[in-house]
């Protein structure tokens, strides 16, 4: 047994552990789990565990639905709020899919991302992201479900008193810390009741584990508290939605191979061509990173979230951001600011990760970066200097996906058909939904 999973071992003898859940995520990024005595861990540790598959959404029909799990030791966190309750502790492990064979199954997301960072391996690179998630807390009624009713006032960086926002969100921290989180930041965003908790960047499989892991301990943690957490990207008309803006470098060994010191901007040759892959696939790209009918209410001019396909140094306007830093031999990186955190991180980010690498293999060359506020450049102007927009709805950004080669092959036949099924349905149902702005525009006109 190898060490990691004999540490695992001694933690949970160690901590009272009763249980551990087995966690994995559907092709949504949505957490699934099974629970195990703790008794029962060696053994699953050594030879996995089966589960039924066949209604998790996006994986196998019924015919063919028996897979495994094989927990990954290095993923091996305790749940901090199952600490007092006195009757032994809950912690969980995230687990990679399999199916009977032993083979990995091909509509585990995580699996797609692991394949996607064994190319980029390939190459003698590693990736790293950091993820900026922002969400809102909404207080829930005194039945318990979710509302639309802000928590407060507050703006960008306030120092609000200590109320029941600020209260859970000190409480996600500690949380956060507990787990293995190491917290750069925590502040009020620019919505009233919007928030942003940042952790340290890692590798980006394991920055899409904690991804997944953030926003189940933030919707858990401000239940605690009378609240609703929400990651949907725009859930009030009329302020900034939340977005889930993503630091990317890639280091060969210890150097960072996104820096030059010689270059404009610091940005390195394969800097420059990882961001022109990306700019190349942002269409396919943005099917994944902006996966809701919803998300498509946050692209728009006005609230600090991208709608053109730019880059820039300071320009927060811009898809892609180049952050000024004083460590620039460590912090080069590149920003991209159109992701929103419902997507699934794991497919996000390997979309990202094959196109950044397509732009390294064909020496693709950036467009001129754009640092005027591009809200404010008319239609020609834009047109003139050959800026594209974002998909402007989620059809559009699927039609992308669909066209996309080098991003379907990454994510695999089996996700693409599922995926693509998944979301044409949520998009028919959307166009037979007659909403509350119908009604009240035309209702009484017509
Ligand atoms: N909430 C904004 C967005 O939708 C971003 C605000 C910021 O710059 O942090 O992307
Ligand atoms: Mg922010």
């Amino acid at each position: 047994m190898s060490k990691h999973k004999e540490d695992v071992l001694k933690a949970v003898r160690d901590n009272n552990i009763n249980f551990v859940r087995l966690q994995f995520t559907d092709i949504f990024g949505i957490p699934k789990n099974v629970e195990i005595p703790a008794g029962r861990l060696q053994s699953v540790l050594e030879k996995g565990i089966a589960f039924d598959g066949s209604s998790i959404e996006g994986f196998m029909r019924i015919s063919e639905s028996d897979m495994y799990l094989r927990p990954d030791p290095m993923t091996f966190a305790i749940y901090p709020w199952t600490m007092d309750l006195g009757n032994g502790r809950t912690a969980r492990i995230i687990c990679d899919v399999l199916l009977p064979n032993g083979q990995p199954f091909p509509g585990d997301p995580r699996y797609v991302l692991k394949r996607a960072q064994s190319e980029v391996e390939k190459l003698g690179y590693s990736m790293y992201a950091g993820a900026e998630a922002e969400f809102f807390l909404f207080l829930r009624t005194p039945d318990g479900r979710a509302s639309l009713e802000l928590h407060d006032r507050g703006s960008y960086f306030d120092l609000t008193p200590l109320d029941r926002g600020e209260a859970a969100r000190a409480d996600i921290v500690v949380a956060l810390e507990q787990m293995g989180f190491e917290i750069e930041a925590a502040h009020h965003e620019v919505a009233p009741s919007q928030h942003e908790i940042d952790f340290r960047y890692a590798d980006v499989l394991r920055t899409a584990d904690n991804i997944v892991t953030f926003r189940f301990v933030v919707k858990t943690i401000a239940m605690q508290h009378g609240l609703h957490a929400t990651f949907m990207p725009k859930p009030v008309a009329g302020i900034n939605g939340s977005g889930m803006h993503t630091h990317i470098s890639l280091w060969r060994g210890s150097e960072n191979a996104f820096y030059d010191p010689k270059a404009p901007y610091g940005l390195s040759e394969v800097a420059r061509q990882f961001l022109a892959g990306i700019i190349e696939h942002i269409g396919a790209i943005t099917a994944l990173a902006n996966p809701l009918v919803n998300s498509y209410k946050r692209l728009v001019p006005g609230y600090e979230a991208p709608v053109n396909i730019s880059w820039a140094r300071i320009n927060r306007s811009a898809l892609i951001r180049v952050p000024a830093s004083n460590t620039p031999e460590t912090s080069t990186r590149i920003e991209l600011r159109s992701p929103d955190p419902s997507c699934n991180p794991y497919l996000a980010y390997a979309a990202i990760l094959v196109s950044g690498l397509d732009g390294i293999k064909r020496k693709l060359t950036p467009p001129d970066p754009v640092e005027e506020n591009i809200y404010e450049l008319t239609r020609e102007e834009r047109e003139e200097r050959g800026i594209g927009a974002l998909p402007g709805s989620l059809d559009e950004a699927l039609a992308a996906l669909r066209r996309d080669k080098v991003v379907t092959a990454a994510l695999g036949e089996h996700i693409v058909e599922k995926y693509l099924e998944a979301k044409e349905k949520e998009l028919q149902e959307y166009r037979l939904a007659v909403t509350p702005w119908e009604i009240e525009r035309y209702l009484e006109d017509y």
